[in-house]
């Protein structure tokens, strides 16, 4: 265990109980040394904290919200004040660039203050009614419990935009975070209960996390007491938990896969294009939902772009996510490498040609799987580049006419992120138009990645349609009603409908 790791665990508050002696290990991607061993639950030990949920979210549910965001502002008091050690806890166990590390850090304190003000905005509507006398309004009240499942490539950041939220809303949380990335989990919830111990009433068990893989995950899923299942993950998994949710009447938030593109057209800021292309692509070693997999060029230009891409891309300095300078950090596992490799071959037999993608580092970093970037230049959208390859690997494509541009674009099965650089406001506009991108997100000269709170976060089709984080996603976390208050001395019907003896 490196004493790193152990150091930081302490000084967020988690005892070594929690991370030490447990039949899970838990290794670095940086380079692959052990950094915990963590006791995963059981799904009786699942069962136990909804029941403390569902106990904690009676009384929570009667405080005033603006009284709930004021826990919210504490915690993210405790963020700011730990920033930096919990930033080098997701580099550690997630292999982010330090940067990177503090920017997920930074969302978890935007999305708080986000929360505090929106405690204060939590409104309905009301309605004119048909009826005199009466009146009609509409109510957003707390849900209930929610159960958070999350993946290891955002192991605290998607926590804080389900639970920053749900907490205001006047539910209660279980988290199971992904088992890859269980001690900033732990680390979370350390700094979580530093906030509850300064806030006076708190009930106990308003947030909890509880660790494991996808047994303990379906433990959480399957119980009616979890009002919304939150899920964060793979499509595979989606196509898991969403049948099952459904099977109880349950309320499902998923946010699944992405395939994203960036179309570039003839008028675009080629320099622009380039920055936006490259992070979009090869940050966070190509390991963000919204990670851009597809670039889609006009054809009189794809080759430049594609050559300065291919240029600057073999430039991207590959190392430690903890030294400065290296923009490209490790593949979360072996798995992760030898999916990529497979996906390259696949792109090879459909055509493709391949810069990149051959293993790096790996005499420095034998327990490690660091990857060069991957560029593929494919002749057609074939079946590997419809698919979604967790590593760095980016897929260029020719247009001739924007219609054929955006059909490309579209024609994946997912429907997360996607971007156009152009300087041709007609261009622009169709994209974001109902004739444009399918997606939840479709950027004007920008990359597909780094979303930021204020708006509302998710996508289509297989990505499983959920929103979270900001604008009005905030409803999915409460229960709506719709009241008819009558305060005349008549009971007029509706529709005029008569019903008198
Ligand atoms: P994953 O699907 O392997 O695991 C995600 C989580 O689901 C983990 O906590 C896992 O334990 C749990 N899980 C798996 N099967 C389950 C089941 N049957 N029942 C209950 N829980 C189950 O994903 P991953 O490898 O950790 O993350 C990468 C994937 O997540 C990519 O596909 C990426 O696009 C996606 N992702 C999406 C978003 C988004 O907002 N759309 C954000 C981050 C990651």
């Amino acid at each position: 265990m490196t004493s790193t790791t152990t150091e930081l665990l302490a000084a967020l508050g988690v005892p070594a109980t929690a991370f030490t002696g447990g039949q899970r290990t838990v290794r670095s991607p940086i380079d692959g040394a052990v950094i915990g061993a963590v006791h995963d639950a059981s799904a009786a030990d699942m069962t136990a904290a909804i029941a403390n949920a569902q106990q904690a979210f009676l009384a929570w549910r009667t405080v005033p919200a603006p009284k709930r965001g004021e826990l919210v502002r504490l915690f993210g008091e405790e963020l700011r004040a730990n920033k930096a050690a919990l930033a080098r806890l997701v580099s550690l166990e997630a292999g982010k660039v330090t940067s990177e590390g503090e920017g997920e850090v930074q969302e978890m304190i935007d999305i708080c203050d986000f929360a505090v003000g929106l405690s204060r905005q939590l409104h309905g509507l009301t309605i004119a009614s048909e009826r005199p006398g009466h009146r009609m309004m509409e109510q957003y009240l707390p849900l209930g419990v929610v159960g958070i499942i999350s993946a290891f490539n955002f192991p605290v950041a998607v926590w804080a935009w389900n639970s920053a939220l749900a907490l205001v809303c006047g539910d209660t949380c279980v988290w199971k975070p992904s088992e890859k990335t269980p001690l900033t989990a732990l680390a979370t919830q350390a700094l979580f209960e530093k906030a509850v111990a300064r806030y006076a009433g708190a009930p106990k068990w308003l947030s909890q996390v509880v660790l494991g893989g996808a047994a303990v995950g379906e433990a959480l899923v399957d119980d009616a007491r979890v009002a919304l299942v939150s899920a964060t993950g793979s499509t595979r998994m989606g196509r898991a938990v969403g049948p099952r949710v459904a099977a109880r009447f349950g309320r499902c938030l998923l946010e699944l896969g992405g395939n994203n593109a960036i179309i570039v057209t003839p008028s675009a800021d080629l320099d622009l294009a380039v920055r936006g292309i490259l992070f979009g692509a090869y940050g966070t070693a190509g390991q963000r939902c919204t990670t851009t997999r597809r670039v889609i060029a006009h054809s009189s230009i794809h080759d430049e772009l594609v050559a300065r891409l291919d240029r600057a891309r073999a430039q991207l300095k590959i190392g430690s996510p903890i030294e400065p300078g290296n923009l490209i950090g490790p593949l979360i596992d072996q798995a992760a490498f030898d999916a990529m490799q497979a996906a390259l071959q696949a792109a090879r037999e459909q055509g493709g040609e391949v810069s990149g993608g051959e293993r790096a580092l790996a005499s420095q970093y034998p327990e490690a799987f660091y990857a060069v970037p991957a560029l593929v230049r494919m002749p057609a959208q074939t079946a590997i580049v419809k698919h979604e390859t967790f590593a760095p690997i980016l897929y260029t494509l020719k247009y001739e006419t924007l219609d054929e541009a955006i059909a490309l674009q579209n024609d994946v099965p997912q429907g997360l992120s996607s971007a156009i650089f152009t300087n041709d406001i007609r261009e622009a506009e169709t994209f974001v138009s109902a004739s444009g991108s399918d997606c939840g997100i479709a950027n004007v000269n920008i990359g597909t990645s780094g979303a930021e709170i204020g708006g509302a976060f998710g996508g289509e089709k297989e990505t499983g349609g959920g929103r979270e984080s900001g604008s009005d996603a905030w409803k999915a976390y409460m229960r709506r009603t719709t009241n008819t208050v009558n305060y005349s001395r008549e009971l007029p019907l509706a529709q005029g409908v008569k019903f008198d003896v």
